[in-house]
């Protein structure tokens, strides 16, 4: 059993060091999401920090898997920050807002995590991302609250962390309740799993969903040699990764397949000569047309004031001969459910497993086009970019290597 902590109220912040030297603590905040409010001080000081929330961030990390990659800093900010400077995370965070709130626990873990869920899903911070990226540390939020407390019932927690008014209010609560919800519920449902009882050491262990090649996609071998030196299917994921995050595709999504797994990036604008539409747009959230329920129907609803091109890789990784093949086309609100249905992080039990020269590494893209017409997205099968020229121009496979 797992001790139920969101609502327990043993929770003693001390208030004594508050008002604890302070010391400047100059660094760039043009890139942040502060939970809630929307002003930092004129200048940001430091303070000593806290134990109790250095053990709350850990016991988010845990849970959810993750390395605490991140400064924490107590400073002089209203509530909870995530703010990158330069090559630096920083998690700030304001003692006075935790202890004045000591005794509402779901709601300091609530908070935590969805500054903390920007700094682990790699988001940019930039305010031209912000509803896609909100919506995304919601849904983290989600899943950390129930791997904190699955006894912890999902309306109570819902009511609490609307009581808090959010910073970015141009995204209604019904987007929010719904990306925490998805959250919670995928956790739920992973954990639910028959032999997946809840309890903290088979977290690594929890089975990812299956990917099921759809619809069009070219794909392609990669060269073995870049893999040489791989010895397990950690490794290799590493390999990839590597080469993702040189080019900025930091956000990925795993998924399991017959003797091996499937790291999927998310969709991206590209170019006719196969190049990532450089700056702005490459990752923009796109206007939409009508109603939708939550963001992630998102996709389905996006328009495009011009024609454009997207796409999205899949990395796949088995000593199966061939790959399980459905026939028909995907739509694009299936290639955003598997960024949101997939895995964070590939589980120990597959990680460990070794790569053999019978595996291979494919390559597999998917594109999308907005006509002018429709100006909907949907999968294109006719005219499309050589995955070789995909891999090529976006960068990705001169960052491979093992
Ligand atoms: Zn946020």
């Amino acid at each position: 059993m797992k001790r139920p902590i969101l609502f327990s109220i043993y929770f003693i912040f001390s208030f004594l060091s508050i008002l604890s030297a302070q010391e400047p603590f100059p660094i760039d905040t043009s890139k942040r999401s502060l939970y809630s409010g929307f002003w930092f001080g004129e200048e940001l000081y430091r303070f000593s920090g806290d134990e109790q929330v250095e053990q709350m961030v850990d016991d988010i990390c845990r849970v959810s898997g993750k390395a605490r990659k991140f400064e924490m800093v107590n400073a002089n900010v209203p509530n909870v920050a995530a703010v990158l400077s330069g090559k630096s995370a920083y998690l700030l965070y304001d003692r006075r807002f935790f202890f004045e709130n000591r005794l509402n626990r779901t709601l300091l873990y609530a908070i935590l995590s969805q500054e903390i869920g920007h700094l682990v899903r790699g988001h940019t911070l930039d305010g031209r991302f912000r509803q896609r990226e909100e919506t995304e540390a919601d849904e983290f939020m989600g899943q950390v609250l129930m791997r904190l407390d699955s006894s912890a019932r999902l309306d109570i927690v819902l009511a609490v962390v609307r009581t808090q008014p959010f910073s970015y209010t141009q995204i209604p609560w019904a987007e929010r309740e719904s990306a925490i919800r998805r959250g919670w519920e995928r956790a739920s449902a992973l954990m639910e799993g028959p032999g997946f009882g809840v309890n903290e050491t088979n977290i690594e262990d929890l089975p990812l969903p299956r990917f099921q090649p759809k619809g069009c996609p070219d794909r392609i071998p990669l060269n073995k040699q870049r893999f040489v030196r791989c010895r397990t299917l950690r490794d290799v994921d590493s390999a990839l990764c590597r080469a993702l995050d040189a080019k900025g595709y930091t956000q990925r999504s795993y998924f399991c397949v017959k003797g091996g797994f499937a790291l999927v990036t998310g969709i991206e604008q590209f170019q006719n000569n196969g190049k990532s539409v450089s700056g702005d747009i490459r990752w923009q959230d796109c206007p939409r047309k009508s109603r939708f329920d939550g963001v992630m129907d998102y996709l389905t609803s996006l328009v495009w004031p011009r024609p454009a091109r997207f796409r999205v890789f899949v990395f796949v990784v088995t000593d199966q001969p061939g790959l399980e093949y459905e026939k028909g086309c995907i739509n694009s609100e299936q290639a955003k459910e598997w960024l949101r249905e997939g895995g964070d992080w590939l589980p120990e039990s597959l990680a460990n497993q070794p790569y053999t020269r019978n595996h291979t590494v494919r390559a597999l893209v998917y594109e999308f086009r907005a006509p002018e017409s429709t100006q909907r997205i949907k999968e294109e099968c006719q005219e499309r970019v050589p995955v070789q020229t995909h891999l090529e121009q976006s960068g990705i496979l001169a960052g491979i290597k093992s």
